[in-house]
């Protein structure tokens, strides 16, 4: 068996934490899939547009090299249970390949490139995508269906608030990357801390990377406050 990636992702997201768990859950976040030399061929996009989501297969580059074991601890269980690998959507398991349903955001032509934009990904920067295919949903939704221990979305949904230096920061900020200021939010909104940290007060101050942006933040009476959005050469 040989897979070849047909493209690389570029993506917000610059690191592993504050990823959504999910695509879907991070509408803002926008990824742009640059397809390689060999499979920049429009022909191979030809009614694409009809289709308003897409199947992402890709590598799970960033774990693959981590070994997998045959139980899991999937944070919806507190990260405390054991479940099978493959009852889980863990990144750690036999062949690193993970599947993501996100939006069709249209394709264009760069020169001699072909870029594809998608929405609501959950896919770390210049992640190998494997395949892509439409979303059926007579096929692929089944409403019905039984969702085990991950039924329901996950019910976070933090109030977030900007400090005022952070406001002035995304102002300039929001010129370079649109929508930055609801990606962040929206993004901190599900609380990415580790499942252990959710019940404790907690002083700790966080940073996350988005595009080439460090955004400090912490947790103060159950708000997410954002401290700072900074460009993370400045910081240095
Ligand atoms: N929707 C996918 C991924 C679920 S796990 C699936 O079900 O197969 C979601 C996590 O994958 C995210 O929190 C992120 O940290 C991780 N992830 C995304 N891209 C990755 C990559 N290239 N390598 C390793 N982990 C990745």
């Amino acid at each position: 068996m040989k897979t070849t990636p047909i493209a690389f992702i570029k993506s917000p997201y610059k690191q592993k934490f504050a990823i959504p768990r999910q695509p879907g859950l991070v509408k803002a976040a926008v990824g742009e899939i640059v397809f390689e030399e060999a499979f920049a061929d429009p022909n191979c996009l030809r009614a694409l547009e009809e289709f308003s989501h897409l199947w992402l297969l890709f590598h799970f580059h960033e774990t693959a090299d981590k070994g997998w074991s045959p139980m899991v601890q999937p944070p919806r269980l507190g990260g405390k249970e054991k479940v099978g690998v493959f009852a889980s959507r863990s990144t750690f398991r036999p062949n690193s390949i993970g599947m993501s349903v996100v939006e069709n955001l249209g394709w264009e032509q760069q020169g001699r490139g072909l870029i594809l934009r998608v929405g609501s990904i959950d896919l770390l920067n210049n992640t190998p995508i494997i395949d892509i295919k439409p979303y059926i949903p007579y096929a692929d939704s089944i409403p019905d269906a039984n969702g085990g221990y991950a039924e329901e979305a996950p019910e976070r949904n933090y109030k977030v608030a900007m400090s005022e230096t952070a406001v002035q920061q995304l102002a300039d900020l929001e010129k370079v990357y649109p929508g930055l200021g609801e990606l962040i939010e929206s993004i901190l909104a599900q609380d990415p801390r580790p499942a252990w940290r959710h019940k404790s007060p907690d002083e700790k101050q966080y940073g996350m990377n988005l595009y080439d942006l460090n955004i400090k933040w912490r947790v103060d009476e159950g708000v997410i406050r954002v401290i700072s959005v900074a460009q993370e050469s400045r910081e240095s």
